[in-house]
């Protein structure tokens, strides 16, 4: 028969993170909404914000500094924004990565590569999308995952004209609320994303210009306005207050309503999601050892 130990709290190392941390895990009373809106636990279910709230809140810093998912989080800090005990659960993650690369319990090297990783990720991230609109991406072979990986997405360049007027109803409507005309391109929505990391991909900023320019039918076909996560930060940064996140919200419910793509197609993309993130977690894996999915074949 086996053993059972129970967990026993660590007093010391739990004051110590909540010291270097101030994420305020002493309010968390487990409700589970951060795991809810987490898009990477929403898409794969493999990052739970409260169980790492959980392990900081018993002191268990030890399983904390060997947890594979700690490098699955995309950096939204959406789990502190909606928790409604205000706790912080991307402030423990930050720290975390922060004491792994003090203990050289992963190298600079490793953190390096999993950078350009992440910020490749976003190339195959705009490919799904855009195989989801014409179709269903269900499986992702070794070749494709790396054509997509290390081939710079290029938007053809044109001589772009003021085209205003052309502004659906809708979004003009909407647009009154959201403030999209008052951005003076300061880009500092650009610099909060998390997800920015090549213009031609994704770059906020770049959206609310276009939806300026009265240029939507190119948004509206545009893979890109699929790669937002909706975690706010562009509109919580933003001194103009513009809502870059709702600007691109309605954008994707225009491109519903408007045909650019269909019914299915979203139902597609939560499907294509599931078969690239495993994908990306099995090669953060190969980069960093700490067990986890496992399966990553080569760099
Ligand atoms: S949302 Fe806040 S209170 Fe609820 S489980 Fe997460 S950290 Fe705890
Ligand atoms: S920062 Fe974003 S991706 Fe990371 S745990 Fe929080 S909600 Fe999830
Ligand atoms: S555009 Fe705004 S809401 Fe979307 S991922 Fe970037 S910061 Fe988050």
């Amino acid at each position: 028969m086996m053993s059972y130990s129970p967990l026993k709290p660590n007093f010391k190392e739990r004051s110590a993170i909540e010291a270097s941390t101030h994420a305020g895990f002493y309010k968390c009373w487990t409700c589970g909404t951060c795991d809810g809106g987490c898009p990477v636990n929403i898409v794969a279910g493999t990052l739970r914000p409260q169980k790492i709230v959980r392990l900081a809140y018993i002191g268990m810093l030890d399983e904390l500094l060997h947890l594979p998912e700690i490098w699955y989080c995309m950096t939204c800090r959406r789990c502190g924004l909606i928790c409604p005990n205000l706790v912080k659960p991307f402030d423990i993650i930050a720290y975390v990565r922060h004491e792994m690369i003090h203990r050289d319990i992963v190298t600079m090297d490793a953190v390096h590569r999993y950078q350009t990783l992440f910020a490749k990720f976003q190339r195959v991230r705009w490919h799904a999308v855009d195989c989801c609109m014409k179709g269903d991406l269900t499986t992702l072979s070794d070749a494709q995952w790396y054509e997509w990986l290390n081939t710079p997405v290029r938007v053809a360049s044109k001589v772009i004209k003021n085209n205003g007027i052309a502004i659906p109803r809708p979004l003009r409507e909407a647009a009154g609320k959201l403030n999209p005309s008052a951005c003076f391109t300061c880009n500092e929505c650009s610099s909060a994303c998390p997800v920015f990391c090549e213009r031609d991909l994704f770059d906020p900023q770049a959206i609310i210009r276009m939806v300026n320019l009265g240029l939507v039918e190119e948004l509206l076909l545009s893979p890109s306005i699929w790669l937002c996560l909706g975690c706010e930060r562009c509109t919580n940064t933003c001194s103009q207050l513009v809502r870059g996140h709702q600007v691109i919200k309605s954008l994707q419910n225009l491109a519903i309503s408007e045909g650019a793509v269909d019914t299915f197609f979203v139902s597609r993309l939560e499907k294509a999601e599931k078969v690239i993130f495993p994908r990306f977690f099995a090669e953060i894996d190969a980069i960093f050892h700490l067990g986890g999915q496992g399966g990553a074949t080569r760099h």
